[in-house]
């Protein structure tokens, strides 16, 4: 039984990593073909996309991991989170009519809880 319950955790996390994956794909994409009017993802966006994806692959927080934007963990260089950003503000309020599951999927992944002990909230009060 609880080698199910792991493969089925593993099931999970591959699920999350999986969307958030796919989310970054279609964001970078959608970014560059509404600035860089190309048929394919121009060289710089593909720069950036391959850095998302690969710091993606290394985070240490792959399982209940808030969307990258919110991440506590800076892994982005300050210039690659610059643009990643400028990617997000851009491509996240069109993927609502674009890639409506996809956009509430990461809706609620951003609103997951950071994974780190201190909390704002507690802080807070
Ligand atoms: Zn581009």
């Amino acid at each position: 039984m609880s080698a199910e319950i792991m493969s089925k955790n593993k099931t999970q996390r591959n699920k999350r990593l999986e969307r958030e994956r796919n989310t970054l794909i279609t964001m970078i994409g959608m970014y560059c073909k509404g600035n860089h009017h190309g048929e394919t993802l121009c060289p710089e966006c593909g720069n950036l996309q391959e850095y998302a994806l690969k710091r993606l692959e290394n985070c240490p927080f792959a399982e209940g991991k808030t969307t990258c934007a919110k991440c506590p963990v800076h892994c982005y260089q300050p210039q690659m989170r610059e643009r990643i950003r400028k990617v997000m503000r851009y491509a996240g309020p069109r993927m609502i009519y674009t890639h409506p599951i996809q956009a509430i999927y990461h809706i609620l992944d951003g609103r997951r809880k950071a994974p780190l002990k201190r909390q704002k909230n507690s802080l807070n009060t």
